[in-house]
């Protein structure tokens, strides 16, 4: 059995009648994640729906632009759907399935969890039932859409600041409640245990898809990866294969929002979060001097939270990947450039990533190699780049 601790982080702070089912999912999970038949049916999906692997593409035009390392993205943007997050919601669709259940329900932040827990609800014939906040859904109306196209039903959640952290609240809550028949599909690292080791294990297909392609590309030779960190699904998926390996250095970068002040960033591993519980985890989190949770805040709708997950305060504390963040105007410039220069609209979530590229690359050298984890594609932003640049559309 695992523990579900990463060092301190991580554990079950549930209230008592989610504890049953945290227990049946433990257990199932431990059936099934070495058994070669589910693994087979989960790489089935993956690789004939979803599009897995995703290419390893050298962007030689971005790397001419900085004039440093190599770069390469992880073309997660390519999948089904627009994102890494289909991996992770097709794995968990298929234990519900083994496990006997008919609903799914979902949070959704940016609603690209949302869109890909209803799409393995479609495919699966399950009923989907995802849990979104109201500012959020301001924000992503074409998610929205989609979402109720798959079928799914969408359900507002207007308390706090209406995002992801109170969508997430709203659908423990409903899961308490329909424990029987309902799996919930969590859409990041995060949450109690056995949550952040799932979708870890998931995604870390990313990493390992990396180095086996950089083997081709590179001769192995990876020396930086970089991905962006919301709850942390994507990066953990990118570093968790090369977490032993020091010669590669990890960094992993959060929303820098518009400043400094509390509330106006999703800082929490680069910035003020302290330990505490949220969501289930104890793990770093935005808190004020009580204790009490800060809002988080972004351009991006899939880094606006608080908290992250477990495994990743663990990595902060050990020093196995640092934690670094920019602002909303150094990722609205990255989104353009990647756009200009190399043909590919990215997701304002991995633009974030791709800023961090102006601070490290005048560091470089010519035969480095940097992996950089283009965690989704950008057309659900559009609208909110738009908007951010003053263009009327
Ligand atoms: C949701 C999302 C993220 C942030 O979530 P993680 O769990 O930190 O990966 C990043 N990029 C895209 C494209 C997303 O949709």
């Amino acid at each position: 059995m695992t523990t579900g601790r990463f060092g301190k982080y991580g554990g079950q702070f549930v209230p008592e009648i989610v504890m049953p089912v945290l227990t049946e999912l433990q257990a199932a999970y431990e059936k099934y994640k070495d058994d070669e038949d589910f693994k087979a049916e989960v790489r089935g999906y993956l690789e004939r729906y979803a599009g897995r692997p995703t290419m390893l593409y050298y962007a030689k035009r971005l790397t001419e632009h900085y004039g440093g390392a190599k770069i390469f993205l992880k073309r997660e943007d390519l999948l089904h759907t627009g994102a890494h997050k289909i991996t992770n919601a097709l794995g968990q669709a298929v234990l519900a399935k083994r496990m006997g259940k008919k609903r799914v329900i979902a949070e959704t932040g940016a609603g690209q969890h949302g869109v890909a827990t209803a799409t393995a609800a479609a495919l699966f014939g399950m009923e989907c039932h995802v849990f979104m906040g109201t500012t959020d859904i301001e924000r992503q109306k074409l998610n929205v859409f989609r979402m109720k196209l798959l079928g799914a039903q969408v359900i507002p959640v207007s308390s706090g600041t209406g995002t992801l952290k109170d969508a997430t609240s709203e659908a423990i809550r409903y899961w308490a409640a329909h424990i029987e028949d309902t799996h919930y599909i969590i859409g990041s690292a995060v949450g109690p245990h056995p949550y952040p080791t799932i979708v870890r294990d998931f995604q870390s297909c990313i990493g390992n898809e990396i180095r086996a392609q950089a083997k081709k590309e590179t001769g192995g030779r990876i020396d930086y990866l970089l991905a962006c960190v919301g709850g942390g699904s994507n990066s953990i998926g990118t570093f968790y294969e090369f977490r032993d390996d020091k010669a590669v250095k990890k960094i992993g970068i959060e929303a820098g929002g518009r400043g400094e002040a509390e509330g106006d960033n999703a800082k929490t591993l680069s910035g003020t979060g302290k330990p505490g519980v949220l969501h289930g985890a104890y793990s770093y989190v935005l808190q004020d001097g009580d204790g009490q949770i800060v809002e988080a805040y972004s351009l991006s709708a899939g880094l606006d939270y608080p908290g992250v997950g477990p495994e990743h305060s663990y990595f902060k504390d050990a020093g196995i990947v640092e934690y670094v963040s920019v602002t909303d105007t150094e990722a609205l410039d990255a989104f353009r450039r990647l756009s200009e220069i190399e043909g590919i609209i990215p997701a304002l979530e991995s633009a974030h990533a791709l800023a961090y590229l102006e601070k490290l690359m005048p560091k470089t050298k010519k035969d480095e190699v940097v992996v950089l984890c283009l965690s989704g594609r950008g057309d659900k932003d559009v609208q909110m780049v738009a908007k951010a640049l003053g263009e009327e559309l």
